[in-house]
């Protein structure tokens, strides 16, 4: 008999959770380990992923005069359309509130942010870790990464003579990716138990702000798609949003189906060229790169679930609180890997970086997947929608420079 996917073992895990909650009660309480388990294992794996996945990202820039030109556009747009994508994951999860009215106590271990909010010059200057290993051991994120910008952009200034620590870390970082997954096989029964002793102890009502969130992120990810890369490939290529929406179209159905950039980029590249008239070069460049750094859908999946969360346990935000959102969900979303679940996980640093209960994610874990399906599937046009805009602009300077030599 075949398996069942994930998105098979998790829903069925939700709704078993759910239905033995509502049985049991408080007694469910008994399966809670099992979802401190799935916990425990993230964050085990959350800093030193952090640092090979960013160092990896920053490092498979390329140190070409031509790949620079084409990578600063390209890291333009991607920053660019990625700091929208949070704003529009922020703003609907104001409008729709998922998380307001929950009810819910502070659980156990969840730290609400306490006393004076630090300055934003504190926050820059404590992103520098005056110790990196200390960074490492004590899980500062943000000096984490710091740290990994800090390495990654040195691997490269000295290129050659560096190539064996930037294999290393390849290396490092694909068996980082590894246990990832591996951690990923048992998300179904930390999952049950992190579901169950809170329907157990709540009730259903606590299930009311998931639809909420689902709507938000759904939302979030159709404005993304429809208004700014429409308006990206009309303003900047002059494509119809029409012809570059169906010409993506199957590279968005094969990653909202498998959840996974890496899987879809196949399908992405073949995409691009044959019915967007993308140049192999350009293509080769652009959507790999992005399929590891340029994740829109997952920063409006990130921005709407911090803020749901904040929400959840009756946490205030002020503005500077939602700015680092916004900046590390940029940081997270250049950092999440494109397999499956990977957001959720780069989830834990954004929430960390803003000291939110890191706890949270319990409840947004038991529907990542359906996020995940809509997430993705934004990750992979966004990198097409950058793959046509930084074509024209290549294919516009290269007639330039033909003109000129003329
Ligand atoms: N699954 C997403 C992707 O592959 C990443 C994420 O989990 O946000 O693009």
């Amino acid at each position: 008999m075949k398996k069942p996917s994930l998105l098979t073992q998790v829903l069925v895990a939700f709704v078993v959770a759910v239905a033995l909650g509502l049985i049991f009660g408080d007694k469910m309480s008994v399966v809670q380990p099992l979802g401190d388990l799935f916990l425990r294992l993230i964050k085990f794996i959350m800093a030193p992923l952090i640092l090979t996945t960013l160092i990896v990202g920053v490092t498979s820039l390329q140190d070409t005069k031509q790949l620079f030109s084409m990578g600063g556009r390209t890291i333009v747009f991607y920053l660019f359309t990625t700091l929208i994508a949070v704003t529009i994951g922020i703003v609907y999860a104001v409008i729709l509130s998922p998380g307001t009215g929950a009810n819910v106590s502070l659980q156990q271990g969840a730290t609400a942010p306490s006393g004076e909010a630090p300055t934003l010059t504190e926050t820059l200057l404590n992103m520098i870790p005056e110790n990196p290993f200390a960074a490492l051991m004590e899980g500062n994120i943000l000096q984490i990464i710091f740290m990994a910008i800090a390495i990654g952009l040195g691997i490269l200034f000295v290129g050659e003579p560096a190539k064996p620590i930037q294999k290393l870390f390849e290396s490092f970082s694909t068996v980082m990716f590894k246990i990832t997954s591996g951690i990923m096989v048992i998300a179904p029964i930390g999952i049950f138990g992190m579901v169950a002793p809170i329907i157990g102890e709540y009730g259903l009502a606590v299930l009311a702000p998931l639809a909420k969130v689902i709507i938000a992120v759904a939302l979030g990810c159709l404005t993304q798609l429809l208004v700014v890369y429409s308006l990206a490939v009309k303003g900047f290529a002059g494509m119809s949003p029409l012809t570059f929406l169906k010409g993506i179209a199957p590279a968005g159905l094969v990653a909202f189906s498998t959840a996974s950039s890496g899987a879809t980029l196949p399908v992405s590249m073949k995409n691009v060229q044959e019915n967007l008239g993308v140049s192999k070069e350009t293509a080769s460049f652009v959507l790999p790169l992005g399929a590891t750094m340029n994740m829109d859908g997952s920063a409006i999946y990130q921005g709407v679930a911090a803020l749901f969360i904040a929400q959840f346990y009756g946490i205030d935000l002020g503005m500077s609180e939602i700015l680092l959102i916004m900046f590390t969900t940029t940081i997270a979303s250049i950092g999440t890997a494109g397999v499956p679940g990977a957001g959720m996980i780069m989830l834990t640093m954004v929430l960390a970086a803003v000291n939110l209960p890191v706890e949270g994610i319990a409840l947004i874990a038991a529907i990542d997947r359906i996020l995940d399906m809509f997430r993705t599937s934004v990750n992979i046009v966004g990198d097409a929608a950058a793959s046509v805009v930084v074509d024209s602009y290549e294919k516009k300077s290269k007639e330039k420079a033909n003109q000129q030599a003329s």
